[in-house]
């Protein structure tokens, strides 16, 4: 059994540090992938659209800026996270490993609004297992695309799956939505919960109670 709840100074040190192996997954994506004139372009169309003048100081170089801040929020569609789960290793280890509280920020595909909030991964292994930081960065690498919490839930459990041939994988994402909090029914403080199971998480009860207990039994998270 292995529990960890990576702080995220940590794991973003661990992040910046793929740059020479992995450097066209992680980090600002190649101008090729990301047509930002193009966005800037669409950008002044929206600022004209609301009323504003996209020729005002204030405003000069925000299509610009919004268009280098889209390249990197969708960074994630010109990344394979799967390439994060092909460094595993053999071990002949088959108790649960989980790793808590991994941060995330995503666009919903609805509004393109931010929702944000923190992924909790637990697996039993098959005779692969890969590094603990590798989940986070199939976090951040789902994470980074267009999409609704649901669907990032379940591709989630699914990578780990077909890659790492898991016995099981319990995957629980909170996020609050901007999109529920700024505009339409405005309800600050509500958070959604998503989960997946597969495996022997899904179909045994007392194994995918130990998963949730180990994700919510602690007296002072909740
Ligand atoms: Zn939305």
């Amino acid at each position: 059994m292995t529990t960890t709840s990576p702080n995220i100074a940590e794991r973003s040190r661990n992040l910046g540090s793929v740059s020479g192996e992995q450097s066209e997954c992680n980090g600002a994506p190649k101008s090729s992938e990301v047509d930002l004139p193009r966005i800037e372009r669409a950008v002044r169309e929206i600022l004209a659209a609301v009323g504003e003048d996209p020729g005002r100081e204030g405003l000069r170089e925000t299509p610009a800026r919004v268009a280098r801040m889209y390249a990197e929020l969708f960074s994630g569609l010109h990344d394979d996270p799967r390439l994060h789960l092909r460094k595993f290793f053999t071990e002949k280890y088959d108790e649960m490993v989980l790793v808590r509280d991994i941060s995330f920020n995503s666009m919903c595909e609805h509004h393109l609004l931010p929702f944000t909030g923190v992924a909790h991964i637990g697996y039993i292994p098959n005779g692969k297992v890969v590094g603990l930081s590798k989940l986070a960065r199939v976090v951040e690498s789902v994470s980074h695309r267009p999409q609704v919490q649901e669907r990032m839930t379940e591709d989630i459990a699914n990578l780990l799956i077909d890659e790492l041939d898991v016995k099981g994988v319990a995957v629980v994402i909170e996020a609050t939505h901007s999109c529920m909090t700024v505009r339409g029914v405005r309800k600050p403080g509500s958070v959604c919960v998503t989960s997946a199971m597969k495996g022997i998480f899904r179909s045994n009860l007392s194994s995918r109670s130990e998963v949730m207990t180990l994700i919510y039994g602690y007296g002072d998270r909740r």
